[in-house]
Formats: structure tokens, sequence, C-alpha cells
């Protein structure tokens, strides 16, 4: 619930709060800038897909957002809630978010159907039959549940990487963040990765996507962020980035792309 503090008069129009924010965000390692005073608003049901070259700043800023790396000035808020150094604040913020990483992070011991299961049974007290309800609901959604008792190394890579979006779901995140979910793929099984993907963005999930698959964020996305040496360099509606980008970095790294 808003505070009556930001309630609109009545009868306006309710302003949604933005589901994530940062601004004035720094992050180094050591005496190296990752990301310079990177602010950024994403409201609830946005898509953002995040490119720019290798080194950029694209994890950091993804990890940042995940409460996974402390940053050094600036601030985060992610659900509503501050993100600080606090093991505590991060451990609750990850319980709003579901990531998905470049490859994959599967458990390799578990079964499919026990990867699923596991956080929801963990880390939010369900029980092993109300966690198995939603996981064989997700797996099934994602095509994969005929395989729910195989271990990861059985399954192709975009198999694997569309139970880690299953797991992810489980969790009932309210933000999806993807690092180049795509990247360690071979290229016949990108497109089922990407489906899913597009699945889940119509249905409304908030998405914050670093990939550098345009057909993807020109599908999909309502804004492309271009990051350069840890700053956001440009961002415009997908059509318009693609088309005319405004900054010479950018039109030097799609030229690259094509
Ligand atoms: P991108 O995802 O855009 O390729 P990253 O966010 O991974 O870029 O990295 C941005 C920069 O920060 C790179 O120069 C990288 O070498 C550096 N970096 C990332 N993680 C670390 C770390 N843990 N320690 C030191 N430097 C790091
Ligand atoms: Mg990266």
């Amino acid at each position: 619930m808003p505070s009556p503090a930001s309630r609109p008069a009545l009868g306006g129009p309710m302003p949604a709060e933005p589901l994530v924010t940062l601004s004035g965000v720094h992050k180094s390692f050591g005496a190296f800038k990752a990301l310079s005073d990177i602010t950024l608003s994403v409201a609830p049901g946005e898509k953002v897909v995040v490119c720019g070259p290798s080194g950029s700043g694209k994890s950091t800023m993804i990890r940042c957002i995940n409460g996974l790396e402390p940053y050094q000035q600036g601030k985060i808020t992610v659900a509503g809630r501050y993100l600080t150094e606090e093991e505590e604040v991060g451990r609750a913020v990850r319980q709003e978010v579901g990531m998905v990483f470049q490859s994959f992070n599967l458990f390799p011991h578990l079964t499919i159907l026990e990867n699923c299961i596991l956080a929801p049974q963990w880390v939010q007290g369900k029980s092993r039959d109300e966690a198995v309800e939603t996981a064989r609901r997700y797996l099934k959604r994602v095509d994969i549940l005929e395989q729910a008792d195989k271990y990861p190394i059985q399954l192709s890579g975009g198999q694997q990487q569309r139970v880690a979006i299953a797991r992810a779901l489980c969790m009932a995140p309210r933000l999806m963040l993807f690092d180049e979910p795509t990247s360690a793929l071979d290229p016949e099984m990108v497109k089922e990765v990407l489906d899913v993907m597009t699945d889940l963005a119509r249905e409304g999930m908030t998405m914050i996507c670093v990939t550098h698959e345009m057909g993807f964020a020109q599908a999909v996305a309502d804004r492309v962020i271009f990051m350069d040496r840890g700053r956001i360099v440009e961002q415009a509606p997908p059509r318009a980035f693609f088309t005319a980008p405004q900054s010479a970095r950018a039109q030097e790294f799609l030229a690259q792309l094509l």
C-alpha cells in the first residue's frame, strides 16, 4: 500500500511505485571503477534490455540489484527495500528476485525436480507436497516436465536453461534478472529459451535482461539501456535504439553485432 502522503488526489491515476531504483550508484573493485553514477528506475511490468561491450559493467549492475555485490555510493531499492550491506536485507531482496545466469548454475547432484523444490522448502518454508506441485506446474510450462527425474547433465543446454527459469519462477519472484541467458547455448537452442522469456514478458513479469539478442529486444523490451565503461551511455525504446543510436559508442557496438 502506498503511504497516505504518496496517494494521488481522488480520481487521479494511481502512480505505480518503481520496483527497482538505482540512484547515483558507484561501484569499484579496488581502484577499478566498474559502475559510475548509475541512475535507473524500472516500473512494475516493465521489460528492460541491457546491452554493451564486454566489461562495461552489465553483470556488476545486475549483481548489485540482486544484493550479491556491495556498492560504495548511491542507493538501490528493490520492491521498496533499501539495499544495504546487511546480509538480512540481501536475503530478503533475493526472495523477491529471480536470477538466471549464462551458465545455468543448476545443482548437479540434484534432479531437475529437486533443483526446483529446494529453495521453496528451505527458504520459503513450503511443504514438500506444495513445492512439488508448484515445481511441476512451472516445469510443464517450460516443457520439461517429462525430464523432472533426470539430472542436469542429462539435459541439453537449452533444456537446462529452461529449468533454471522454472526454478526461479518457483519462488514467485516479483522481478526476473537475466544475465546473458543464451550466450552459452548452441545456436539451435537459443530460440527455445527466448520463447520462454517472451512468454514470461507477455504475462507481465518485470524483467531486466542483459542480452545481445536484438530480435528479442525488439519484440519484448520497453527500453534498451546501453552501457559502456561502467556508465549508462544511452537509453531508448528498442526501435529507436537499434535504428538510430545516438552515441558513437553505441553505433560502433551495433555495427559489430550485425
Ligand atoms: P560485463 O558483464 O558488462 O561484461 P562486468 O560487470 O562483468 O562486465 O565487469 C565490469 C568490469 O569489472 C570488468 O572490467 C571486470 O573485469 C571488472 N570486474 C568484475 N568483477 C570483478 C571482481 N570481482 N573483481 C575485480 N574486477 C571485477
Ligand atoms: Mg557480464
